[in-house]
């Protein structure tokens, strides 16, 4: 196995790309990471995985996949359910655009290819909520094609290890890692090489600690050799993420409380929540009495402001959520043909996919056992 995975190849450009290889290759032999979704080839389990993983860790990622493959141990099987079925699976997960890619790929597959998941790297390129790097993914894992993975982790351990200074969020940076990637990739085992890097990335090459006194490309690596290995990969800049308040109203009338569906092209789209009035600060209870959703919907029920919660933090790739939760009891009955929700339940909520930040405080407040 060591012979074969170390054999010289006549493709290797130049001795820096040949030791780079070589010694992660070593690594990986003495780092195994048996994962569920390597266990055989099966696209469909790696296409899912991969998803799945989107930025997401695998500690937190692996359940949900154990749980989709159970229930859906076909890809014909995930194309049947409906969506809110997936949607419900998905929830905790957050990033829902992957669950409804996830979804309108399974049809695609089951209609389109007869349930076969396609085989080359561009058919694999063009299905909904795969991109470059989840395509060299699959195509190598599944199908050993000469495609060499380019995520977070691939991207820090080539920058720091060639001493790459462009940024990499800029497109000359981004095309130098992606030369230098190609070139390392061992072509005639590029599923094994390309596990071996991301999980040098994620394991040893760490984005803060990255273990550099124990590590074996101490003399090459240009980082290492400069003192600054956290200083790669270098960007241009970083984002200011926009903080959003959701205030959301938890109306109740005895057992029933208001839900919605979230309908527009915005995050959580189709999952359900609370009625919410957005806010650019924090509301207060009188600001909440003086908004036109409590003097359109609720005066006219009697509504009765109970309490506020404390305040919610969702952290999400570009803005952050801050939600509070105002719980409201109404004295006289729901009008469904003159309110912009739906009424249901409360013994009935967790049959909804609903956002984390409205799942913490359904937990918090134990309202589930309502
Ligand atoms: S020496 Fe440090 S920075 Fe360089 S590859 Fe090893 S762990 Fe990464």
């Amino acid at each position: 196995m060591i012979v074969y995975l170390l054999s010289m190849k006549k493709s290797f450009p130049n001795k820096k790309h040949l030791f780079f290889r070589q010694q992660l290759l070593r690594w990986k032999i003495n780092h195994p990471r048996p994962l569920p979704w390597k266990e055989d080839k099966n696209p469909y389990y790696i296409w899912l995985s991969e998803i799945i993983l989107q930025q997401t860790r695998v500690e937190q990622g692996l359940p949900y996949f154990l749980k989709f493959k159970t229930t859906f141990p076909r890809i014909q099987d995930l194309a049947k359910a409906s969506e809110d079925e997936v949607f419900k699976m998905w929830q905790g997960l957050g990033y829902y655009t992957r669950a409804r890619n996830l979804h309108a790929t399974a049809k695609l597959i089951s209609s389109k290819w007869n349930g076969q998941f396609p085989n080359t790297y561009e058919d694999i390129l063009a299905l909904p909520g795969v991109g470059p790097y989840t395509a060299a993914a699959i195509a190598s894992f599944a199908y050993q094609l000469p495609k060499v993975v380019v995520d977070g982790n691939v991207i820090r351990v080539i920058s720091r290890f060639y001493g790459i200074d462009l940024p990499v969020d800029k497109a000359e940076g981004k095309n130098q890692i992606q030369v230098l990637a190609e070139q390392t990739l061992d072509k005639e085992q590029p599923d094994v090489f390309n596990q071996a890097i991301m999980d040098f990335g994620a394991l040893h090459c760490k984005p803060k600690n990255p273990l550099c006194t124990s590590c074996f490309h101490q003399k090459e690596c240009i980082a290492f050799q400069n003192g600054n290995p956290t200083n790669y990969p270098v960007k241009s800049r970083r984002l200011k993420k926009k903080t959003r308040f959701f205030n959301y109203l938890v109306i109740r009338y005895k057992d029933q409380v208001g839900l919605q569906k979230r309908t527009k092209k915005d995050i959580w789209q189709n999952l359900y929540e609370f009625p919410v009035i957005e806010s650019t600060k924090p509301l207060d209870a009188t600001t909440i009495k003086e908004n036109p959703f409590w003097i359109n919907h609720l005066v006219s029920n009697q509504a009765e402001l109970i309490a506020c919660s404390k305040g919610y933090k969702q952290t999400l790739s570009h803005q952050n959520i801050i939600a509070h939760f105002f719980e409201i009891e109404i004295k006289k009955p729901f009008d469904e043909n003159n309110t912009p929700f739906f009424v249901v339940e409360q013994k009935k909520l967790p049959k909804f996919a609903i956002p984390k930040i409205i799942d913490c405080f359904l937990k918090d407040k134990s309202l589930y056992l309502f």
